[in-house]
């Protein structure tokens, strides 16, 4: 916490210094639990930066293979997450069934104007 108050004073838009700043801030929450409270509270997982400067090939490799399949685990989630929130919404939803003019198939299709489900 003194790093933190130390680095608030001395700050200054130096870059290292709001880099430092961010590192410590981080480093204090996370001996606060801060990762478990936010999920406690329905807040999603941060992704934790990494640095690819200054690393071999195939150092940077491995962080970008890691980083891509962290970002592939978290959309197939996030999808999830949309998914069930579409259908909530779809069920407490009063529809108002309108044709669907943009649908080209050979059958009639409607589509809610609130909630854009099709039927
Ligand atoms: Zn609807």
């Amino acid at each position: 916490m003194e790093q933190i108050v130390t680095l608030l004073h001395e700050i200054n838009s130096d870059p290292e210094k709001i880099i430092l700043l961010e590192h410590h801030i981080n480093e204090y929450l996370s001996q606060h639990n801060s990762d478990q409270h936010h999920h406690n509270l329905g807040y999603c997982n941060k992704i934790k930066r990494f640095r690819i400067a200054g690393k071999t090939p195939a150092e940077t490799f491995h962080h970008l293979e890691h980083y891509y399949w962290v970002l592939c685990r978290r959309t197939a989630s996030v999808k999830r997450m949309m998914d069930d929130a579409r259908k909530q919404m779809e069920s407490q939803c009063n529809h108002v069934w309108e044709r669907d003019w943009e649908d080209r198939d050979e059958r009639s299709r409607y589509v809610c104007k609130f909630c854009n489900k099709g039927r």
